[in-house]
């Protein structure tokens, strides 16, 4: 039996005159990721992608599991391959999902004809197929309102497919239809989940992270290039821009008064990540900031940050609560890895007392009572870039 994976497009459906272009994106973006299995064919029609596997040996169960965490997809599914004539459906129907079907107690027959010169209609199609299963299957009974199987028969251009359950898909629109963004990425929870939600919207991500050797270790930076790593499956190449950033605290600690450290770090990080993402062709900034999580997340904190950003900021997690942040970093696989103990450089020269509805123009006078320009210069020059993509 002949078997492909049936991929159903998401929102971009939608998207009228840009509907080919998304669909492009979408195609490159899941050939990049199955490649590694081996040979596929990917063609398109409406607004559904066939994937065939062109070579015997291809583990389609990994190719399902790696599409599925693809942006721009509602529901995926592998289908047996028919001739468009009952005889061939019906055959295979009871073959490939045999396995489902003697496992299952209700069913029901799901038909959907997009070539309308078929010789059955859809109901004739549910009805005699329906019919054939109980015959095979006499333990069964059919309830068409909560079946424990549906078996989707399409009958389509050049083909008909059948197939059971679709599984859902992940969603959001193609990585890259939205252009780019900088995701500051720290080793903690909130980010990588900040940066997984902004790259469902279609935005490709490139990430910055700030190193303050030795107050910081080589083993932290080790784990933020793993979450990089993982956020790859999800949102594709990756590139990763690490920063020298320990002059600058030091610079801080010994010239700014202790309860402003964070915000203007925070600021002069801002000021960095905005230079780096210039050159870089990225449009907007993105943090893993949550509203009261920390003292230097407060909207006062964050206006004083974002009054040193001339790019937009995103900040997908600023209303979500720790445990639902946490949920996500579950789901999406980053948050053992996050939760190992390593020292972020916010971390470093933490204000026993930190300002928690700081000035804006008391940040600024104490800021500027020290030129930082020169350090954030030598830090941009001194920042190294590495390329992460797919690991296999
Ligand atoms: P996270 O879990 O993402 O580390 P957090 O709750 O620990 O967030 P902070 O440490 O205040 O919060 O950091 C807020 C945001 O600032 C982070 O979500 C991240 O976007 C950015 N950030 C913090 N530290 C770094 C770093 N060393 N490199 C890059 N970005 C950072
Ligand atoms: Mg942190």
């Amino acid at each position: 039996m002949k078997e492909i994976i049936l991929v159903k497009f998401g929102e971009m459906a939608l998207k009228g005159l840009n509907k080919k272009t998304f669909e492009d994106m979408l195609k490159k973006n899941i050939k990049r990721r199955i490649k590694s299995l081996g040979k596929f064919e990917l063609t398109s029609a409406q607004s559904t992608i066939y994937i065939t596997p062109l070579d015997d040996d291809i583990d389609l169960a990994e190719a399902v599991e790696r599409v599925g965490k693809i942006f721009g997809i509602a529901a995926l599914c592998r289908a047996c391959v028919c001739e468009k004539e009952f005889g061939d459906i019906a055959e295979k129907a009871v073959e490939y999902s045999g396995d489902v079907l003697s496992r299952a107690k209700t069913f029901k027959v799901n038909a959907k004809r997009s070539d309308k010169a078929f010789a059955m209609k859809s109901p004739e199609i549910c009805a005699e197929l329906g019919g054939i299963i109980l015959e095979k299957f006499p333990h069964l009974s059919v309830d068409v309102k909560n079946p424990d199987v549906t078996v989707t028969v399409e009958v389509r251009d050049t083909n008909a497919y059948v197939h059971a359950e679709n599984i859902k898909g992940a969603g959001g629109l193609p990585v890259g239809s939205s252009g780019k963004a900088m995701l500051l990425l720290s080793g903690g929870i909130d980010s990588p989940v900040a940066g997984w939600m902004m790259a469902k919207r279609g935005i490709h991500i490139s990430a910055i992270h700030y190193v303050s050797p030795p107050y910081t270790s080589d083993r932290a930076q080790l784990k933020v290039e793993q979450l990089c790593e993982k956020l790859t499956d999800y949102c594709g190449g990756i590139a990763f821009f690490c920063v020298p950033f320990t002059e600058i605290q030091e610079a801080i600690k010994d010239n700014c008064p202790e309860e402003f450290f964070t915000i203007i770090m925070r600021r002069l990080m801002m000021e960095i990540a905005q230079k780096i993402a210039e050159k870089d062709d990225c449009l907007a900034l993105i943090t893993g900031e949550s509203v009261g999580q920390v003292a230097s997340q407060t909207m006062a904190a964050m206006a004083c940050t974002d009054a040193v950003c001339h790019m937009p900021v995103f900040r997908p997690c600023v209303g979500m609560d720790k445990t639902e942040i946490i949920e996500t970093a579950r789901k999406i696989d980053t948050f053992d890895i996050s939760i190992e103990p390593y020292e972020d450089c916010c971390t470093v020269f933490t204000p026993k007392h930190p300002k928690v509805r700081p000035r804006l123009e008391d940040i600024e006078k104490a800021q500027n009572a020290f030129d930082f320009a020169p350090l954030v210069q030598k830090a941009v020059e001194g920042t190294t870039m590495k390329l992460f993509d797919f690991n296999k």
